[in-house]
């Protein structure tokens, strides 16, 4: 398969296989400190910017789970992945305009933070007659002008979303604030677990806490000692993103 690549991007191969195996090791290192088995922690690549034959390549070193930031990206990319032993998940901010182009084509959808988004979500769902797994995306820092609903909201919106029968959530997802030191990037990681805790003692219908999703390249060790169960991971992988 990597016959057909440029001599620049079986260049970027070596180190992705270099970087994979790494990753693996340390997220494997990090379950095993908290208590886990590696194979509890979900790596997840953020692909965004990167071409597919790279990331197809990642897919063949064992690869199981991608993620795609826009919408319009993925579907430029959606014949060229390799899905067979992969899944593909959309990962960043989605507009209720542009839910129709991907449900069905995606496995999770990790980014709802309004009513107004799942509710799109259930009626598009219903239209496929699938159901949709979703996260609950959290602004944890309860920053301005982020995605994420606030802490403070999640209850509610939790409760609006379990009422569609279309929609199954299946855990929390955020983006922490850009912190100086991984110390306070730890406090929002460790709120998050505190969240994910409360909200797996309820019962409500369509919920299953099953991931937690926090951390990427820079501090994927600490989400996972901080009990993170899903971290998605792009420059640490394929490199500085290139963005064209
Ligand atoms: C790009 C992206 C990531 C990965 O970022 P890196 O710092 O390159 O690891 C993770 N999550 C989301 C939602 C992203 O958009």
């Amino acid at each position: 398969m990597t016959e057909k690549l440029s001599p620049e991007l079986l260049e970027r191969c070596v180190s992705i296989k270099a970087n994979y195996e790494e990753i693996t090791e340390k997220i494997a290192r990090a379950a095993e400190t908290s208590g886990r088995k590696p194979e509890q922690i979900t790596f997840l690549a953020a692909t965004k910017t990167v071409e597919p034959a790279l990331i197809n390549y990642a897919i063949s070193l064992g690869l199981r789970h991608i993620g795609e930031n826009r919408v319009q990206e993925l579907l430029s990319k959606y014949e060229e992945y390799d899905l067979k032993n992969c899944d593909l998940q959309f990962i960043g901010h989605l507009q209720s305009n542009k839910v129709r182009q991907i449900v069905g084509k995606v496995s999770m959808i990790q980014s709802v933070d309004s009513v107004k988004l799942a509710s799109e979500i259930a009626r598009q769902s219903a239209m496929h007659h699938i159901t949709t797994d979703v996260l609950l995306e959290v602004n944890i820092g309860s920053e301005p002008n982020k995605s994420g609903v606030p802490a403070e909201q999640l209850e509610e919106l939790l409760e609006s979303v379990s009422r569609l029968p279309e929609i199954r959530v299946k855990g929390l997802m955020t983006i922490p604030p850009v912190c100086d030191n991984k110390s306070d990037t730890c406090k929002f990681f460790d709120k998050m677990y505190k969240l994910f805790i409360d909200i797996s003692g309820k019962t409500l219908d369509n919920v299953s806490m099953d991931y937690l999703s926090m951390g990427m390249s820079d501090d994927y060790e600490e989400a996972v000692l901080s009990g993170a169960n899903m971290v998605r991971i792009g420059s640490r992988l394929f490199g500085a993103r290139i963005y064209r």
